[in-house]
């Protein structure tokens, strides 16, 4: 981005007019949902130096400032940790099961030199909001508190219990994963039908167009292995034929050769389906080649060809990502081992792709071990008590089609899958997929693009706890 800076002292009535003129356009809403923002940028939730329960203090206050009873609102976490979650409770007739509304406090670390700004520091400049967090994922929790609020304001009354879970830890720089501890120990907190998370299912711009609203219904599973060799070593002067370092890299060398094969699902082959209509030529004609019954085994390869993405959402994939071995650069290696990286379509027994890699790998001198256990998460079904709200809203504010997808990575919705909760990511603000800062520097997220998020979540909540939607 260009550097935001004022230039030269006329800039005080160009900013006095701008200030008035976004005063004039501003809602209540509007203006309060931007506030709150404000707020959370302001606090640094990092790992490293900052707290994720001074931000979950300071939503809590909102809510009890609304009027939620104390009691619906907590601040609580692992004992001693300066990251506490935050979870709040709106309560309902009760006809229904509560919802979790979901999102994440913590926020990647960001140094003031390697950014334009200061990360820390809200901004609005140019039609952006910057700072660490705005679009991973603050946007996201100032938006579910600013819909609570409203709603409270309004006087409404869900057909079942509103739960807002703002959690430490997804970004794995905290000292614990907040969801993972509240279900351990508070489940009967958070315990819903289902869960809608923030942090997942970003609507997508492409090319300046409001393009599509995914809906995250699946991930992929991880899963770590190593591969091992162990030999007797010896003088480097007296090379033998066996060598542990040469044994792995055969063995890594047809790992590298080797492609687990494609398995559609009921998301993918909706993602494919639906992406088919937003493509063209070949690649449109391939799309829906793959989502057809019996799909076509070339247009399968021209997709996984074209794109690791398409590859990713088509089978479970493993690859080399660290290497070690020998000791001294005058000796034969004594181990040499690599890890190897899996992400495994949801329903894959981790056993299956371990026996895979050994079966790949043919040499029993090369031992293959478990490093990091899978986690297990379901996709969550797609019924239409879920889809139909989501098509509407989606319809009635942008319409633009709605495509299920499975992420190839994994959030904090695989421990809430692996519970037995649903969750579906539906975040409600645009990302441009070639403008993608999270994690990075000069994060950003649209001025519009966050209203009309905050916008599209109050409806969407109105439209899962009773009211149409309409
Ligand atoms: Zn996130």
């Amino acid at each position: 981005m260009a550097e935001p800076h004022i230039k030269g002292n006329s800039m005080n009535l160009v900013l006095v007019v701008a200030l008035v003129a976004q005063a004039q356009t501003l809602s209540p809403n509007q203006q309060r949902a931007r506030d709150i923002f404000e707020q959370l940028i302001n606090i640094n939730t990092t790992g490293s130096s900052g707290s994720t329960t001074l931000a979950a203090n300071a939503m809590a206050k909102r809510l009890t400032d609304a009027g939620f009873p104390a009691a619906d609102v907590q601040v609580l976490g692992r004992e001693g940790s300066k990251n506490y979650n935050l979870v709040a409770r709106f309560r309902g007739t009760g006809r229904e099961k509560p919802i979790l509304l979901l999102a994440h406090l913590d926020v990647v670390e960001a140094r003031r030199g390697d950014w334009s700004l200061d990360p820390f520091t809200f901004v609005e400049c140019d039609g952006f909001f910057y700072g660490r967090g705005t679009q991973d994922i603050k946007d996201g929790d100032a938006i579910l508190v600013a819909t609570l609020v409203r709603l409270k304001q309004e006087g409404y009354r869900p057909n079942r219990d509103l739960i807002l879970a703002l959690t430490t830890g997804e970004e794995g720089g905290s000292d614990y994963n907040g969801v993972e501890w509240l279900l351990a120990h508070r489940r009967d907190l958070i315990d819903a039908a289902y869960v809608l998370n923030m942090d997942a299912g970003d609507p997508v711009i492409l090319s300046g167009k409001r393009l599509m609203r995914p809906v995250q219904a699946s991930e992929k599973v991880y899963v770590t292995f190593k591969l091992e060799v162990h030999n007797p070593g010896g003088h480097s002067s007296l090379p033998t034929r066996d060598n542990a370092i040469y044994r792995l890299a055969a063995a890594l060398g047809r790992l590298s050769a080797y492609e687990f094969s494609a398995q559609l699902n009921e998301i993918t082959r909706t993602f494919f389906q639906r992406m088919a209509g937003l493509q063209q030529g070949q690649l449109a004609a391939d799309m829906a080649a793959v989502a057809s019954p019996s799909p076509d085994s070339a247009a399968i390869r021209r997709l996984s060809d074209i794109s690791p993405l398409y590859n990713a959402q088509l089978r479970t994939t493993c690859v080399a990502t660290e290497l070690l071995g020998g000791h001294a650069e005058n000796a034969l290696p004594q181990t040499a081992s690599a890890t190897v990286n899996c992400r495994m379509l949801p329903g894959t027994p981790s056993e299956d792709v371990q026996n895979t890699l050994s079966r790949v790998v043919a040499d029993t001198a090369v031992k293959v071990s478990v490093v990091t256990a899978a986690i297990p998460s379901p996709p969550s079904p797609l019924t239409p008590a879920i889809t139909d709200p989501i098509e509407r809203v989606t319809k009635r504010l942008w319409n633009i089609p709605v495509v299920p997808v499975m992420e190839t990575g994994a959030t904090d919705g695989l421990y809430l899958r692996n519970a037995g909760i649903p969750v579906y990511g539906v975040s409600g603000v645009f990302i441009d997929i070639n403008d993608v800062r999270a994690h990075g520097r000069d994060e950003r997220v649209g001025v519009q693009d966050f209203y009309d998020g905050a916008e599209y979540i109050y409806r969407l909540v109105k439209a899962v706890t009773g009211n149409g939607g309409r």
